[in-house]
């Protein structure tokens, strides 16, 4: 682990002297690949891809720890897979994503936790939309099962659920920063290299297309690409400081997360561009010890919403948490907490629709997340066949620029799904 600019250059200039590859076709680049984005699906990608034979990775991060962004920002729930619609990455890679991560976290004594899920519903509009995620279920060989009503009230009496109850088993939990930290400590212990405090602020694709990427990074303080700019690079090589390094690799990654579209719109041309949106989601603490369902509960979901509504999760400490809900930002970096008194009341709402006893005075506003996402608004629902969001992840080859793959709109269930992800890099790179 390399935490200052000084130590950072000092590896890159070690990996650009004296390396060779041991197996590669190519010999001159200092990496095979280079991983952009130190998160739970970086590392992931970073932990594979280094295990290959004769590869040696480089994750650059900007930040001097890993996973300090939106993977340490979320719900922390292993997701069965229920929402995402038929023939979808999300769909795909949430089910084998969901298994890697249960065979990996009891391999490797990760904290987690199958507690299962329930959904509730409250009115017949809402058990419309539970009938849509059972079939949908059923449908793709998830495990799910109605729960009646006097079940209901002998496992979880304070929880109401007035129209009907569904269970998903597979669902579950895991202490994501454990998770991280083991998926760092594989790639390094493989002989991964880590970047951190690095900004990447310029990459410059192989001349006619085959050859070494360049990176270049910059040490911390220094501007990134931003997306919403649209020349994000901000580094000329001739006005690149002393401070600076520059890389050559086999291939680039780009797993930056809320920042991914700013680094995809430095490679590819204009009229590839795109534009980033940001769905922020305030989580809500509840220190009381009651009421405490063992259970995960969600509400029924909602068409468009954008996320899976105020739902009470547990951490592995046995931590109640509510959220997140959904509020549209414009900047990646606007993640204080929701103080809008409007929203809180509404969550409170939402809440107090299935946990009617909750004391709302202990309620507080606690932290927030922000989905980086592929379109400003989502439409498809529940009622068709249990999608409740209409963008899939974006994992792409980019064509015209071998040796680049491109990751953008990362959301949930990215850290479920983020094994599978670093898989199905592997397969797009190697076969
Ligand atoms: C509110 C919320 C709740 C969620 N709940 C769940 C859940 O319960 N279950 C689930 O499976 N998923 C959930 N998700 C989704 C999950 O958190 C994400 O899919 C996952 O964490 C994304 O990982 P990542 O590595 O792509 O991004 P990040 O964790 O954001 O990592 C990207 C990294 O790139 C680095 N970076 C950016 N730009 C640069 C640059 N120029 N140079 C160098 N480094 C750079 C950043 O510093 C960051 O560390 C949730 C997301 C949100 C927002």
């Amino acid at each position: 682990m390399f935490a200052s600019p000084r130590a950072v250059k000092a590896v890159f200039r070690h990996r650009t002297q004296s390396r060779t590859f041991a197996s590669s076709t190519r010999r001159n680049a200092d990496f095979t690949h280079a991983v952009v984005g130190g998160g739970a699906i970086g590392l992931a990608i970073a932990r594979r891809l280094q295990q290959v034979e004769g590869a040696q990775v480089v994750l650059i991060e900007k930040h001097g720890i890993v996973g300090s962004e939106t993977s340490s920002r979320n719900s922390e729930v292993i997701h069965a897979g229920l929402y995402y619609g038929h023939d979808t990455l999300k769909t795909k890679l949430c089910i084998e994503g969901r298994h890697m991560m249960y065979e990996y976290c009891d391999r490797r004594v990760v904290p987690h936790m199958n507690c299962g899920k329930w959904i509730v519903a409250q009115t017949d509009d809402q058990l419309h939309a539970l009938k849509s995620v059972h079939d949908f279920a059923k449908d793709i060989d998830v495990p799910i099962r109605w729960i009646g009503p006097k079940e209901a009230h002998a496992r979880e009496p304070d929880v109401r659920c007035q129209a009907g109850a569904l269970e998903s088993p597979s669902t579950g939990i895991v202490d994501s920063h454990t998770y991280m930290q083991a998926l760092h400590a594989d790639f390094e212990e493989a002989g991964g290299d880590t970047a951190l405090a690095s900004t990447v602020t310029r990459i410059e694709s192989p001349p006619s297309g085959s050859g070494d990427w360049k990176i270049w990074t910059a040490p911390p303080g220094s501007t990134g690409p931003q997306p919403e700019s649209p020349s994000p690079q901000t580094h000329e090589p001739s006005t690149a400081s002393e401070e600076d390094v520059v890389v050559t690799a086999e291939t680039v990654i780009n797993s930056a997360g809320l920042y991914a579209y700013g680094i995809n719109n430095m490679i590819l041309p204009p009229e590839r561009h795109r534009t980033p949106y940001y769905a922020k989601g305030t989580y809500y603490s509840y220190p009381k010890s009651r009421p405490k369902p063992n259970t995960l509960i969600y509400p029924a979901p909602v068409p468009g919403h954008g996320g899976l509504g105020t739902h009470l999760t547990l951490d592995m400490a046995g931590r109640i948490r509510f959220g997140p809900d959904v509020e549209w930002v414009s900047h990646p970096h606007d993640l204080a907490p929701s103080g809008d008194s409007a929203r809180f009341a509404a969550a409170l709402e939402d809440i107090q629709s299935y946990l009617p006893g909750i004391d709302v005075e202990a309620v507080a506003p606690d932290y927030a997340g922000i989905r980086p996402k592929l379109a400003p608004k989502e439409s498809g629902g529940a009622a068709s066949g249990g999608k409740v969001t209409s963008s899939d992840f974006y994992i792409r080859r980019e064509e015209g620029f071998p040796g680049f793959v491109n990751l953008l709109g990362m959301e949930s269930p990215g850290l479920t799904s983020s094994l599978a992800i670093g898989e199905m890099v592997y397969r797009m790179l190697y076969r």
